[in-house]
């Protein structure tokens, strides 16, 4: 494989992929959302830092990059207004239908990678689906390396040890990727208390969140926000080298 350019799914002519497939046998799949993200962020946050960093990735290795893939579960923020819900059982059957349509053509490994932490659960279902009744593989890379990051390039103190949301962190990130979709003139700062069966109940985030922000969005810098993203970056691109290498005989 040719590295140094974006080899999309979606811009291939049948032949293109043909020729394609028989040089390469691996792709990566954006997973996001579109879902609220405060009052200051565009609803295809997840969307925008999952492509943004899948592509540099698809760069680097010369994998296949597939078609993002934006209506996913959001169980959690599904009263917000605009946010799109699809079931965990409708997400998982698509990804085993996708890897194995692509399966069939050559793509034998699909790094899914996942800016969503609310599709984790899907995305794993399907992995172990596939791991039963096929011989297509997925891989699921939840930003490799992002806790990491956010400890050491955020100033503000994390609402919750699981989940982040229109914080710090996604403020920050989206006003180094697309800074023309961020209205920081709307960004707030919101710590609600901590429900203490949050988790072990499924407690929609309207319950407690009237932004739909959770942390500090006030703070946010487009320099925090490459930063986090180069480290994000480096950490997935050494996670797939590494598989890629654990497959050679
Ligand atoms: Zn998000």
């Amino acid at each position: 494989m040719t590295k140094g350019k974006v080899i999309k799914h979606f811009e291939l002519s049948w032949p293109e992929f043909e020729a394609l497939s028989k040089k390469t046998n691996y792709a990566i799949l954006p997973v996001g959302a579109i879902e609220q993200h405060g009052p200051h962020l565009p609803m295809g946050t997840d969307v925008i830092i999952g492509e943004y960093l899948a592509e540099r990735l698809a760069m680097a290795t010369g994998a296949l990059l597939l078609h993002s893939l934006a209506y996913t579960p959001s169980f959690s923020c599904r009263y917000y207004p605009g946010t799109v819900r699809v079931s965990d059982e409708t997400f998982a059957s698509e990804l085993v239908e996708i890897a194995e349509s692509l399966f069939l053509h050559g793509i034998e490994i699909i790094y899914v990678y996942l800016s969503h932490l609310g599709a984790a659960a899907a995305c794993k279902a399907a992995e172990r689906k596939l791991l039963l009744t096929s011989e297509a593989r997925l891989v699921n890379l939840l930003l490799p390396g992002y806790q990491e990051a956010l400890q050491k390039f955020c100033q503000s103190k994390r609402w919750h040890p699981t989940y982040v949301h229109a914080e710090e962190y996604e403020t920050s990130a989206i006003l180094a990727i697309r800074p023309d979709l961020v209205d920081m003139g709307k960004a707030v700062k919101e710590y609600p208390e901590i429900d203490p069966m949050l988790g072990a109940i499924s407690i929609p985030w309207t319950e407690f969140s009237k932004s739909g922000v959770i942390g500090d969005a006030t703070v946010a810098t487009a320099e925090t926000g490459q930063a986090i993203l180069d480290f994000i970056f480096e950490k997935s691109l050494e996670i797939i080298r590494l598989h890629q290498d654990s497959l050679k005989p």
